[in-house]
């Protein structure tokens, strides 16, 4: 009997069938796995399996559990995806190897000062907030310009641009949007979709998605 597909591996097919739709190489696509909430218990096996890419919202219970876990797989990477406070700067550039929610100029000027003060260059995402939500981390789409050039200036690395689109309404035009804000400010990555929509963000331009329920089930 053939052995049943794991998540990490659906999730690879489901990459691959959006890649073939929209001619675009699977190799191009990095898969973040979204381990937040998550314990090492539960990130383990990923790992076995060989995947090395893995993203948490939070700096403090990044602190808590990947330590230790990055003692046995040193060549695992961490994004942070989740909002960042300037006070936690010098945490973050110390422990995440690329940051997606720089969105505003308090927290540029705190990281890098962090970096300077590392010795350690973290490639950001700029972050913006493609639905204009109150609520919502993330430059507005008319600050961007400005932002994007502070950003350059610094010689800080630009990873590109991440969004989170407005819940329970199609994402497509968001991410669609978000591929021509690059396109028109020359930045090359995007950080879009997440395990409801990322099949969507890969035929829209993806370079980077973050999934964590279809990897990990659903959080607690
Ligand atoms: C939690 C989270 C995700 C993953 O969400 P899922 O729906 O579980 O795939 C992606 N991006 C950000 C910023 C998140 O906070």
């Amino acid at each position: 009997m053939e052995k049943a597909a794991t998540p990490l591996e659906q999730v690879h097919a489901e990459i691959a069938k959006a890649c073939k739709a929209s001619r675009r190489e699977p190799e191009d696509i990095a898969l973040i796995a979204v381990s937040k909430t998550h314990d090492a218990a539960a990130i383990e096996p990923l790992l076995a399996q060989g995947h090395r890419l893995f993203g948490e919202n939070r700096v403090q219970e990044a602190q808590g559990k990947w330590p230790a876990l990055l003692e046995r797989y040193p060549d695992a990477q961490l994004h942070l995806i989740g909002q960042l406070q300037s006070n936690k700067a010098d945490e973050a550039v110390a422990l995440f190897d690329c940051i997606h929610s720089l969105d505003r100029p308090s927290l540029l000027t705190a990281l890098v000062k962090a970096m300077d003060k590392a010795g350690k260059r973290v490639p950001c995402f700029v972050q913006v907030n493609v639905g204009e939500e109150d609520q919502k981390g993330g430059c507005l789409p008319k600050d961007l310009p400005g932002f994007l050039a502070a950003v350059r200036d610094t010689g800080i690395p630009l990873a590109g641009l991440m969004c989170i689109p407005p819940f329970d309404i199609e994402p497509a035009p968001f991410f669609a949007f978000l591929a021509k804000l690059a396109a028109d400010n020359g930045v090359n990555g995007l950080s879009m979709g997440m395990s409801g929509d990322y099949p969507t963000a890969v035929m829209l331009g993806a370079t980077h998605i973050r999934v964590g329920t279809a990897l990990f089930g659903t959080r607690g």
